[in-house]
């Protein structure tokens, strides 16, 4: 079973690659932007995952995909990488698997020149980073620049 976690993830990857998800009852697509907003899912893909949930995921697919956002949480199904292009991918635990990756349609992807699309998880942690090291180097800057800085 695919945790409302992972169903994030997964459309949040697709998104960054131009996927719209599609909603129930002729309520349109939807296609958040931006997607991550200071290191975490933006108000924006918010908004559209409460669009999704009105409907608890019924009627509601990525563009490209057969399966519902609400079969997808079921435990019938499953998000695993993609063989061919590492995003991650819904399939259905048990039966045939008829339901090829979105990939098979982006003539375009893989695309190695394209960084893969990130999650907000990492760029948490980027930006912590960055920010450890900027810290870092005002402390150095601040150290370097003192006037009577003895020579040799
Ligand atoms: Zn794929």
């Amino acid at each position: 079973m695919a945790s409302q976690a992972q169903i994030r993830n997964f459309l949040a990857h697709w998104f960054q690659l131009g996927k719209p998800v599609v909603l129930a009852e002729n309520r349109g697509q939807c296609l958040p932007e931006p997607i991550y907003q200071n290191g975490d899912y933006s108000k924006s893909f918010e908004d559209c995952w409460h669009r999704i949930m009105v409907t608890g995921g019924q009627d509601c697919y990525l563009e490209g995909t057969s399966q519902s956002i609400a079969a997808m949480l079921s435990p019938a199904w499953e998000v695993t990488p993609c063989a061919r292009c590492d995003m991650p991918l819904a399939i259905p635990i048990a039966g045939p698997m008829n339901y090829p990756c979105p990939c098979s349609d982006l003539m375009s992807w893989p695309n190695t020149d394209m960084p893969m699309p990130r999650t907000a998880v990492d760029n948490r942690q980027h930006l912590s980073d960055l920010r450890q090291r900027l810290t870092e180097g005002n402390e150095w800057s601040t150290s370097e620049s003192t006037e009577s800085y003895p020579n040799g």
